[in-house]
């Protein structure tokens, strides 16, 4: 049977299978010879060997896309990064450092503010910044359920990494989102679990058939450790558009002169809080500063 890995607990790896439900699956040895450890978003081939309860053996891991370290997850198609409107204030500065660590690993990113309600002017400026840089932006009310069509529209048939720092809505929205959520992982739980306190662990959240998001916890501990300061321009979208257009071969943008990014700025066609954030982000790179 082929499934896919949503969750791995001290060895256990729990997988689902399509019309079948989820199954409590140790690896074989097979693996540790080649160095290859199942992860949460492995699509895997299983056998079964028992059905009440459902337990079986991964015997194949099937090629990945590709496979994030932070957080684990393969196989992603895309992520979603939501901030508030207000309440919590939305920190550009992290966002664009998030989407930075995507754009590093390749993966197509949209933003989304929450919490529009609150402050319906502050949401679409920070929609205008987003959209200019080429990113998908959606203003969103979780709590009123405003908005979550497209954010369901952006996520169908991927399996999408979905991050926020705390107090954003991101419970609330992923609970509207898939309302049996808390029934299947409430299951697993229960058995994993057994009245032992409840460690939050990573998990792959089935939306709809083909569809799922990768709850992230955390947002703090954001590094970008192996980046070279003169890499960072690379993971602006908007400022790719002017490569090749500065005077000088290898301008970072900064202090050079006939700089076509600070052209573009000037003209309004990038914007200011994120030549600001590439700015601080530069720096930070430069000085080794883990952020
Ligand atoms: P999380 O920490 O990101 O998971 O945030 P929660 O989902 O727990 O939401 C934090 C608080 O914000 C709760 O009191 C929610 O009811 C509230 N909230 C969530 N979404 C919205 C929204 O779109 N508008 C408003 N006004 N409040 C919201
Ligand atoms: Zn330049």
């Amino acid at each position: 049977m082929r499934g896919k890995i949503i969750k791995g607990i001290a060895g256990f790896y729990y997988v689902r299978v399509t019309g079948s439900g989820i199954y409590e699956c140790r690896a074989r040895g097979l693996f540790r010879k080649e160095k290859i450890k199942p992860m949460i978003g492995d699509n895997v081939e299983i056998e079964a060997l028992s059905e009440e309860p459902k337990e079986g053996n991964v015997t194949e891991i099937l090629p990945r896309r590709n496979s994030l370290y932070r957080p684990a997850v393969a196989n992603v198609d895309a992520g979603l990064v939501i901030f508030a409107a207000a309440k919590p204030a939305a920190n550009l500065n992290l966002l664009d450092r998030f989407l930075v660590m995507m754009e590093k690993q390749g993966i197509e990113t949209a933003v989304c503010f929450n919490k529009a309600d609150l402050a319906p002017e502050q949401a679409a400026e920070y929609a205008g910044i987003y959209r200019k840089a080429g990113y998908s932006a959606f203003l969103t009310d979780a709590k009123r359920e405003t908005g979550l069509s497209e954010i369901l529209a952006f996520l169908r048939g991927k399996t999408v990494t979905v991050a926020g720092p705390s107090g954003v809505g991101k419970s609330t929205m992923i609970n509207h989102l898939q309302p049996q959520a808390g029934m299947e992982t409430g299951s697993i739980s229960a058995k994993i679990d057994r009245g032992k306190h409840t460690t939050r662990h990573s998990e792959l959240i089935r939306v709809e058939e083909d569809t799922y998001i990768m709850d992230t916890p955390g947002f703090t501990s954001l590094l970008l450790e192996d980046m070279r300061p003169e890499e960072l321009k690379e993971y602006f979208p908007e400022f790719r558009e002017e490569e090749g257009k500065c005077r000088f071969r290898g301008c970072a943008h900064l202090k050079e002169p006939d700089c076509a990014v600070k052209a573009a700025l000037a003209a309004g066609r990038i914007s200011e809080s994120r030549y600001e954030n590439y700015k601080e982000i530069y720096a930070s790179l430069k000085a080794r500063k883990p952020f």
